[in-house]
């Protein structure tokens, strides 16, 4: 079965023509090991936003830094499978369950997988992987999101301790797409609605980024969500001063990429 759309068209030439290896237990060197986990629940958080808890032995040991996220092997198709990124909401290692929160954006895999998979249902996933986590040297922290960057926000917002400081930027499509978070630092979050406008061309979290007065001490900031949005937000930041190890950005998704991650930082644009 071939394991396919793991990354940009562009980065994973090839990948479609190679055949897997039966039942693996490594796909390849950077994704690690293989968890075998069960779909223990599924419900709703928003109308698009499903929490899935998964269970499985391997999450007893299971160890991460909230923001990280793991990698999903998922079917697409009759004989396909695809790799998606989720990020890790939530783990208890007791009961051996693990959260996510898949946003159901529209017709592509990951999203046809989160809106129809069932109580019982098997899946296979790596990692964890990701480089964005709590900045635990930062005075306060600032966020700047769209709804699939909610739950590695939500995550890392929910390990600060209660002495922490937090200010959110989170734009949704409209005020049922918003997720609550459990932090218990002190967090302010500001939501934006951007309407019916796809998300790329939103410029709400860009003007946010020019307009916030930033509160005096060491930020750091943390900004996820699509690709162009996130870059243009990192830019405005830097030119406010933010120094390059003070923001930490990831591109999660954007228009025409198939699954995979964009790397924005100054030394690693992406298209
Ligand atoms: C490190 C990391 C962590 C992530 N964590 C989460 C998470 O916790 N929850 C979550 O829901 N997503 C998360 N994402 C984003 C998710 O991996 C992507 O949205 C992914 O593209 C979904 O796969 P898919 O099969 O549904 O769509 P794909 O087949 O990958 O994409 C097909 C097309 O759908 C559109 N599309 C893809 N994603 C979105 C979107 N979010 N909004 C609007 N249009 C979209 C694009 O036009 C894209 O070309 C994360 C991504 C990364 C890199």
């Amino acid at each position: 079965m071939p394991l396919t759309g793991t990354d940009d068209p562009q980065a994973q030439a090839g990948a479609d023509s190679k055949p897997a290896v039966p039942a693996p237990r490594r796909i390849n060197p950077k994704m690690g090991a293989l968890m075998d986990l069960t779909v223990l629940s599924v419900s709703n958080l928003t109308p698009r936003m499903k929490r899935i808890i998964l269970t499985g032995e391997a999450l007893a040991t299971f160890e991460y830094r909230p923001g990280q996220e793991l990698v999903l092997i998922m079917p697409a198709g009759q004989d396909e499978k695809v790799r998606r990124f989720y990020s890790i909401r939530r783990l208890n290692r007791t009961a051996r369950t693990l959260e996510l929160n898949v946003l159901v954006h529209g017709d592509a895999p990951g999203a046809r997988w989160a809106a129809a998979v069932q109580p019982g249902d098997a899946v296979q996933a790596a990692g964890p992987h990701g480089r964005i986590a709590a900045d635990p040297t930062a005075d306060w922290h600032i966020f700047f999101s769209d709804e699939a960057g909610l739950p590695p926000m939500c995550a890392i917002l929910e390990s600060l301790p209660p002495t922490a400081r937090a200010t959110v930027f989170a734009e949704v499509a409209g005020p049922r797409d918003k997720l609550q978070n459990e932090a218990v630092a002190e967090v302010e979050v500001n939501w934006r609605f951007r309407g019916p406008m796809p998300a790329h061309e939103s410029r709400l979290l860009p003007e946010a980024a020019a307009e916030y007065p930033l509160p005096a001490g060491r930020c750091h900031a943390y900004v996820m969500g699509e690709t162009s949005v996130v870059r243009e937000v990192r830019k405005t930041l830097r030119a406010r001063g933010l120094e390059v190890a003070q923001v930490s950005s990831e591109g999660l998704w954007r228009p025409g990429r198939v699954g995979g991650h964009d790397h924005v930082t100054e030394a690693a644009q992406t298209p």
